[in-house]
């Protein structure tokens, strides 16, 4: 299999880019990581903080094992080692946002070791991305600078909303590995139901870590762009970055550790500090919270309540249900979608009385094609689908039967996504069922070779490709409604 090779081409020959990705993703929970206080989105700013989250003189943080859970799950979904004993330390600086003056967080004994993620890239080529660790620790609040002319304001809201950061290895090697690195980690977050992955809110955002090298050198000097909140914004600062990175070095200049910002509407990165050391942080353990052991118990809990992830359901589809890898991939690529599609597929088998893998190809190409046409045009998620999977089963099964022609179902369909009715209802009442009554169809074919004397001639004069052309006019005449397979049948009798 043919990978291309991102290359940089500056003045002294061809330049390798090396990407590593800190992706901070919100844990999904009610509570926050050490305290009761709510973690919901969109709250009057200061309404969900517990004295434990505004640092309170005495408050003792309790760890909320639900968010455990959650990192150990997330662990097991990239196959990556479960440290069964971890441990908190604090991450000690001063701002604003940060009433303790340290973040919880694990720096030595992370909870997650050693994992990887398979991601696809263009063409069909997929590559191993290694994940160096994940640990759990505490958000941060918020600052406002909008909100007063001369003051700025705190918002202590997200204060100690537990995040896991999944640190990947630099095995990154391009913007298009990296967006597709991103995607397939928030995809395997959302089948886990670890963090919603919504990148606009905030829930899942990426510290870009860029160097570029000559090929077959050793690793050069990395920059690290903070909190990036989108694919799209990952790809570009990486594309900036790297090839101001060659500029610099080309210039004779060197490149600098440093912590920088992307700015999404120039589409550059600037540079905000140079990059602090783990040392001038004085990590230490955390005097507060006992060691985090993990029982086989708890461990053989978190395995259980995993789903199917999605490679397993991508080879599942291919394999069990004869798919195509295309659609295999589009089916997988999200949670909600493999939902909707598994629910339409046991509906469609149902009302068809037949296997799932025998209506799993028709069932697939609808929801690509159809359904994500019209969701796209209605600017919907599929969760949002004016049409249910029951009703979908249901329009298939009116195809399979022959009570509707792929044109008629289409038809159908549009009154669905308008009205919300079911499909059953819509043929019966409106008169769109698909006809094989042969006396009805051979009348209109009658017609249609009387009133068209020229094509019959021609037709029978040896032009044989006229044959569409009645097919087409018989239709038409019947609104849409033949059967053509009928028709086709009953025209090669009239003409033949
Ligand atoms: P820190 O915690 O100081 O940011 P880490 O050693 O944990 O440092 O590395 C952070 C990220 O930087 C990791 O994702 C890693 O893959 C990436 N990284 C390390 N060295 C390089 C490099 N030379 N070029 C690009 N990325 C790198
Ligand atoms: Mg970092």
């Amino acid at each position: 299999m043919v990978v291309s090779t991102y290359r940089i081409q500056g003045a002294t020959g061809e330049w390798e880019v090396v990407i590593g990705l800190e992706v901070h993703a919100q844990v999904t929970s009610n509570a926050k990581l050490f305290s009761g206080a709510s973690t919901e989105f969109g709250a009057e700013p200061n309404t969900q903080v517990s004295l434990v989250d505004a640092a309170m003189p005495g408050m003792l943080p309790v760890l909320n094992e639900e968010c455990v859970r959650q990192a150990v799950r997330t662990g097991m979904a990239i196959n990556a080692r479960i440290n069964a004993w971890s441990r908190f330390d604090r991450k000690n600086y001063f701002y604003a946002d940060l009433p303790q003056g340290y973040q919880i967080s694990q720096l030595y004994h992370p909870i997650v070791g050693e994992g990887a993620i398979e991601v696809e890239l263009e063409g069909g080529a997929t590559k191993t991305i290694g994940v160096e660790r994940i640990h759990i620790e505490q958000d941060a609040g918020k600052l406002m600078h909008d909100q007063h002319p001369s003051f700025s304001y705190v918002d202590l809201n997200r204060c100690g909303v537990a995040l896991m950061e999944i640190v990947s290895k630099p095995d990154m090697r391009s913007p298009e590995e990296a967006g597709a690195y991103v995607r397939k980690l928030r995809s395997i977050l959302r089948y886990v139901g670890s963090c919603d992955g919504n990148m606009e809110q905030g829930s899942m955002r990426a510290d870009v870590n860029v160097s570029v090298r000559k090929p077959g050198e050793a690793f050069g000097t990395r920059t690290e762009t903070k909190n990036v909140n989108s694919v799209r914004f990952i790809m570009a600062a990486i594309e900036y970055e790297a090839n101001r990175q060659v500029d610099v070095i080309e210039g004779g200049g060197e490149i600098v550790q440093e912590t920088r910002l992307f700015d999404p509407d120039k589409g550059e990165t600037r540079s905000l500090r140079s990059k602090e050391d783990a040392h001038d942080y004085r990590y230490f353990p955390d005097p507060d919270l006992l060691p985090l052991e993990l029982s086989p118990e708890f461990l053989e809990e978190c395995r259980q309540s995993l789903p199917e992830l999605p490679d397993a359901k991508r080879r599942r589809y291919e394999e069990h249900l004869g798919l195509s890898a295309y659609n295999a991939g589009v089916l997988t690529a999200e949670a909600d979608t493999a939902r909707w599609f598994e629910a339409l597929l046991a509906e469609a088998a149902l009302k068809e009385g037949r296997p799932q893998e025998e209506v799993a190809k028709a069932a697939s190409n609808w929801l690509i094609s159809d359904l994500f046409g019209a969701l796209n045009r209605l600017g919907k998620d599929i969760a949002e689908s004016p049409v249910t999977p029951a009703q979908g089963g249901e329009l298939l099964a009116l195809v399979a039967d022959g009570t509707l022609s792929g044109t008629l179902a289409k038809q159908v369909f549009e009154i669905m996504l308008e009205t919300g009715q079911d499909p059953g209802k819509i043929v019966e009442e409106r008169g769109l069922k698909q006809t094989s009554d042969t006396g009805a169809i051979e009348a209109v074919i009658a017609k249609v070779l009387a009133d068209n004397p020229g094509q019959l001639e021609q037709y029978r004069g040896g032009k044989e490709a006229l044959f569409g052309f009645f097919v087409g006019q018989t239709m038409k005449a019947m609104a849409g409604k033949a059967n053509p397979k009928v028709v086709n049948e009953l025209l090669k009798k009239a003409l033949g």
